[in-house]
């Protein structure tokens, strides 16, 4: 089967509304130009990374999937992006955390053998994560991000992947760190956004569109997992031929999944009940 598009999901982790609008330059400048879109995207509750990335790629609550903490984790049983899209005959791509495998494919993370594979009847075609062990305040533990951008260039360009998701915690890891409102973040976040910019054209050149969004927000103390706008609301720039609605419309987080599908031209399944936002 011939797929409609091929599309790139870029989640960085962890990075508030304010911060994405006032912050990457690159992007904005996409959208000035008119080659981007950008909304607000409202993540589920709990706003815990965990919880967030089962959403995003079920469309389903974590209420529903059972995905309620960062600590407790297994494979999800709904369907999701990976495997309705290595259903309909494309190819996938992670180059993520191991959370992604454990979540879609399969639990526990195996660091040998989970660590990089090829696996033709997916639902993880081709899969290259890092686990962020020994993570903590003063050590981020997060492999750089142009080595991440790197990996999934190589993924598309080597690997013809349908579908790719890029999934990276350095800005979360920094917000932990220092907050949201200091000048470790203003550079932190201007190096992540060069990092995408030198790649993002080449995507775009490959026939891929592009989204470039996050999991959740995050507080200027550095906290997230509550209902707080600073905690849930974050940007979400897509680069592509769909038709997107109003640009003050607030997009919930369990539009994502059918939305990456439908662009796809793969078919929703019926777990996934959210509006797709494009057309
Ligand atoms: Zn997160």
């Amino acid at each position: 089967m011939i797929l409609h598009t091929k599309l790139l999901l870029i989640i960085l982790d962890g990075v508030p509304w304010r911060n994405w609008r006032r912050l990457f330059g690159n992007l904005e400048g996409w959208v000035q130009s008119g080659e981007a879109r950008v909304w607000k995207m409202r993540a589920v509750l709990p706003s815990t990374s965990a919880c967030c990335y089962a959403s995003i790629h079920t469309g389903v609550t974590p209420q529903m999937h059972g995905i309620l903490s960062n600590e407790v984790r297994f494979r999800v049983s709904q369907p999701d992006v990976f495997s309705e899209v290595t259903k309909a005959g494309g190819k996938t791509g992670a180059v993520t955390h191991s959370y992604w495998s454990e979540f879609f494919n399969r639990h526990p993370f195996d660091l040998v053998n989970d660590i990089e594979y090829d696996e033709p009847g997916g639902p993880i075609t081709h899969g290259r994560f890092h686990t962020m062990t020994g993570y903590g305040h003063d050590n981020q533990m997060t492999p750089s991000d142009v080595d991440l951008f790197a990996t999934l260039t190589m993924l598309a360009e080597r690997h013809g992947i349908d579908y790719g998701i890029l999934h990276t915690c350095t800005l979360d890891s920094m917000g932990h760190r220092f907050g949201h409102d200091c000048g470790e973040m203003d550079h932190a976040l201007a190096v992540m956004d060069a990092m995408l910019a030198a790649f993002l054209p080449r995507w775009l050149d490959n026939g891929y569109e592009v989204m470039v969004t996050a999991d959740h927000g995050q507080t200027d103390r550095g906290h997230h997992g509550g209902h707080d706008d600073e905690m849930q609301d974050f940007a979400l720039y897509y680069f592509g031929k769909g038709k997107g609605p109003a640009a003050d419309t607030l997009l919930d987080q369990l539009q994502l999944a059918p939305t990456v599908l439908a662009r796809l031209g793969v078919p929703v399944p019926p777990t996934m009940k959210a509006k797709p936002f494009l057309s």
